[in-house]
């Protein structure tokens, strides 16, 4: 469990870092390193430079305007699960973080971390499908803006690529004002067996004007359920219209078993955790 030599290097600027990326191929960004470092540890990375970019002021602010809410990609999940203006905005977000890990895990893990290591089962990975999220990515190409949707390419890859950084995620305003994040976590290592983030907005009589929902952990990738939210609009969230939409829902996962649980339990569950987020949702 110990990784190969590195060395390290500290950046205190966005050009700092992307210079030093630039400069060697096998070089990686370092942000919270609760995936990078036991990735290394079990030699499944060997990266010969470390570039830590969490000292970067750009890259540490939460801002919220009026149209968006942008976070910077090494803004830790303390700090998000502890900002009063995000609960009143986007409640969802700190709901998410909180369900994440332990305390030490989530004093430096990182947002941008988490977005630009892409485990399938990563929390905020629904959180970022299901609220339209938008990654902000420089390079020596130049600034790219990538949604959600294309961003997760396949389990631990994303668009992102080796010269690029994540600076960070905005979220579009105003969201859907109901919105949860549910989790029900692996008995063993506390990762999403299945995560579900909902939001809905409702009419005056009632009646959804908008839905989004994704899912993270059941499937072999994290998605949007677009057939649980088209069954939604422009529904009153009747008992059968929510058991409706989650069966739909789940329909849109690519399943594959393990040795543990099989593509069915697993398509269950996420069918059982659309409908629990979208009831939690009715009682809002
Ligand atoms: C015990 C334990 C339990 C955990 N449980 C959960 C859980 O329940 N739910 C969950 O969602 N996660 C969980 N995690 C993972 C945790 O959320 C990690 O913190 C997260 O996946 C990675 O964030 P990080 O800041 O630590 O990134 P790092 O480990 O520093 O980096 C991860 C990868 O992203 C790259 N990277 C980092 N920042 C950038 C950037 N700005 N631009 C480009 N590339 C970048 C790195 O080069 C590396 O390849 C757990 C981790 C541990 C150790």
């Amino acid at each position: 469990m110990i990784p190969a030599a590195f060395q390290y290097e500290r950046a205190f600027s966005v050009e700092e870092a992307l210079t030093a990326l630039a400069s060697d191929p096998d070089a990686k960004l370092l942000s919270g390193g609760h995936s990078l470092l036991p990735m290394m540890k079990l030699r499944l990375a060997r990266p010969t430079k470390l570039i830590d970019i969490t000292r970067i002021p750009e890259l540490c602010t939460i801002t919220i305007e009026s149209d968006r809410i942008s976070i910077g990609a090494a803004v830790r999940y303390h700090q998000v699960a502890g900002d009063r203006r995000l609960a009143d905005v986007m409640p969802l977000l700190g709901e998410a973080v909180r369900v994440i890990a332990d305390p030490q895990v989530r004093h430096r893990g990182t947002i941008g971390g988490s977005a630009a290591h892409a485990d399938p089962a990563s929390d905020l990975a629904a959180v970022f499908l299901a609220s339209e999220a938008e990654f902000r990515v420089l390079g020596p190409r130049g600034e790219r803006r990538i949604p959600a949707d294309g961003w997760y390419v396949a389990p631990l890859v994303t668009t992102l690529e080796p010269d690029e950084m994540l600076m960070g995620i905005d979220f579009p305003r105003p969201l859907s004002s109901r919105q949860t994040y549910l989790k029900f976590p692996h008995p063993a290592s506390g990762y999403a067996l299945a995560g579900v983030a909902a939001l809905l907005s409702l009419d005056a009589e009632g009646r959804v004007r908008k839905a989004s929902v994704a899912v993270t952990g059941a499937a072999s990738m994290p998605f949007r359920a677009e057939a649980a939210a088209d069954r939604l609009l422009g529904q009153t969230l009747t008992k059968d219209v929510v058991r409706e939409a989650s069966e739909l829902g789940s329909g849109e996962g690519e399943y594959t078993g393990d040795v543990q649980y099989s593509a069915l339990y697993r398509q269950n569950l996420a069918r059982v955790m659309i409908q629990r987020a979208l009831e939690r949702l009715v009682q809002a």
